[in-house]
C-alpha cells in the first residue's frame, strides 16, 4: 500500500508545527520538520550543522540540493503510515525535486497540499511570542497557545522552553517572510495544476483548522 505524503506551506509561525503534531497523533503520520532537523544538526555540532548554521540565524535558505538529500534520508523511514512535510518545499526547484522523487517512486503519493494562509503582520507578532521545547522542538505562544502548565511542554515535560535564535532578530524574521513571500505563488500555482492545493484561513483557531484539515484528508 502506498504512503501518503501531506505537505504544509505557509509563513513562519503560521501554525505548521501546530497542525502537523495533531497528524501525527490522529494519523501515525511521521512530520518531516526541516527547520527543526538542521537546528538538531546545529546543536550537535556536526558538518552539516556547522554548515549550516550562520544561514538559519541570517533567514536565509540552505540550498535545495542539500535539503532535499536531507529529506529524501527521512523519507526512507518504515515504520509510519505517512509523512508530513512541515517546511519543504520552500521553493519552486525543491516542490519540482519532490514531484519528481515520488513519480519515480512508487510507495509514496503526494495527497494534499494544505496552504495555512496568514498575513506578515500577524506572524511578525506570532514569531516574537514563539517558544519552543529544546528537549523535542514542540512549539508554543506565550499569548495565544500556551503550555497547559507554565514552563513545562506538554510533549516531553521538559522546562527547557527557549527561543529560537532567528526568532529573536528582527533582522532574520524580515528575511524569512520576505523569502517566504517572493517564492509562495509559484509553489501554490505548482501544486493548483496538479488540484493538490487545500487553503485554510491561518486565523481561525487550532482546532477549527485541524477539523477542516481532518476533515480534508478523510475526503469530506
Ligand atoms: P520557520 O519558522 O521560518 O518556518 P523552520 O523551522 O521551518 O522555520 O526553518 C528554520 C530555517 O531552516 C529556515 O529559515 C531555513 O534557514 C532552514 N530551512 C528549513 N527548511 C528549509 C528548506 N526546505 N529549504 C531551505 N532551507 C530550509
Amino acid at each position: 500500500m502506498k504512503k501518503n505524503v501531506i505537505v504544509f506551506l505557509g509563513l513562519p509561525a503560521s501554525g505548521k508545527g501546530t497542525q502537523s503534531a495533531l497528524i501525527v497523533d490522529n494519523f501515525g503520520y511521521k512530520s518531516i520538520a526541516t527547520g527543526n532537523i538542521l537546528r538538531e544538526e546545529v546543536k550537535k555540532g556536526s558538518e552539516l550543522g556547522k554548515k549550516v548554521a550562520a544561514i538559519i540565524d541570517g533567514g536565509n535558505l540552505v540550498s535545495d540540493e542539500l535539503i532535499f538529500e536531507i529529506l529524501k534520508k527521512n523519507l526512507e523511514d518504515t515504520n509510519c503510515k505517512g509523512f508530513i512535510l512541515d517546511g519543504f518545499p520552500r521553493t519552486l526547484k525543491q516542490a519540482e525535486m519532490l514531484s519528481k522523487y515520488l513519480d519515480e517512486n512508487d510507495g509514496l503519493e503526494l495527497q494534499k497540499v494544505f496552504y495555512i494562509k496568514l498575513k506578515s503582520e500577524i506572524v511578525f507578532d506570532r514569531i516574537c511570542n514563539r517558544i519552543s521545547c529544546k528537549n523535542c522542538g514542540a512549539t508554543y505562544n506565550t499569548s495565544s497557545n500556551k503550555t497547559k502548565v507554565e514552563g513545562v511542554c506538554d510533549k516531553c515535560g521538559s522546562t527547557e522552553l527557549i527561543d529560537r535564535k532567528d526568532d529573536l532578530d528582527t533582522d532574520a524574521i524580515k528575511n524569512r517572510i520576505n523569502i517566504f513571500e517572493s517564492n509562495i505563488k509559484d509553489i501554490v500555482s505548482f501544486y493548483e495544476k496538479k488540484s493538490l492545493i487545500f487553503s485554510i484561513d491561518g486565523l481561525k483557531n487550532i482546532d477549527t483548522i485541524s477539523h477542516e484539515i481532518i476533515g480534508a484528508l478523510n475526503g469530506n
